[in-house]
């Protein structure tokens, strides 16, 4: 199974993703979190991604598309029977590569899950998330908030607030979103593979959504 998970930051992909990718043995395929480990690297696409994240803005597409197809090549050595792409593609352009890339592997897509999510939901849970700075996991000073306040419970360390979950940038990734990124709903709708999920619900609520869906996709 090939998924797609849409949606605007915050929506909660990254979540269920985690979750749905270790029920149906599949590679949950972050863009943004291959990404910051490029970053954390030193790598030259790290380099080149850093500034241009911390402003909120996207990565090329040339950068990001073959970041992402290099891990499409490894799901196999890695054991997995799919993948999620969480965050990719985020670019009409990056589809239509996307697109391609997959034809020439022989490879399709299943379905592109749409996590519909109010602007009010998606910047309240923005600027709340809290990461360990060991294996980012998530938290919400609220919603998900650790045993200790500001302490992962897994590593014992200080969380931090991803740069660009400030205020200001914030903004700036929503503004993104909506020219960039939300037109791929179409795009997967006119395909006949895009499936909806109100995602504005705490994470619970929305995984018994998703069980739901994958009843009916396989
Ligand atoms: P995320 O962790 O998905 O919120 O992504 C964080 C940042 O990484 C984004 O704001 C972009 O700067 C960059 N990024 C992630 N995915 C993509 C993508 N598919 N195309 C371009 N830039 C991306």
């Amino acid at each position: 199974m090939n998924l797609i998970f849409l949606g605007p930051p915050g929506a909660g992909k990254g979540t269920h993703a985690e979750v749905l990718s270790k029920t149906k043995n599949l590679c949950h395929l972050a863009a943004g979190d291959i990404l910051r480990r490029n970053i954390k690297e030193g790598t030259s696409l790290g380099m080149e991604a850093k500034d241009i994240m911390a402003k909120g803005e996207l990565v090329p597409d040339m950068l990001v598309n073959s970041m992402m197809f290099a891990e499409i090549k490894m799901l196999k050595v890695k054991g997995c029977e799919g993948f999620i792409l969480d965050g990719y593609p985020r670019t009409i352009g990056q589809a239509e590569e996307l697109d391609k890339f997959l034809a020439s592997e022989k490879m399709t897509l299943t379905a592109a899950i749409n996590f519909d999510a109010s602007e009010a939901v998606v910047v309240e849970r923005l600027s709340g998330r809290r990461l360990c700075a060991v294996d980012g996991k998530i938290y919400h000073v609220k919603n998900m908030p650790p045993k200790v306040e500001g302490i992962c419970d897994c590593h014992g360390q200080p969380l931090v607030t991803r740069k660009d979950d400030q205020p200001e940038t914030i903004r700036k990734r929503l503004a993104v979103y909506h020219e960039s990124t939300k037109p791929l709903i179409e795009y997967y709708a006119r395909k006949g593979i895009l499936r909806n999920v109100q995602a504005d619900g705490d994470a619970p609520l929305v995984q018994e959504k998703i069980a739901k869906l994958f009843e009916k996709v396989g």
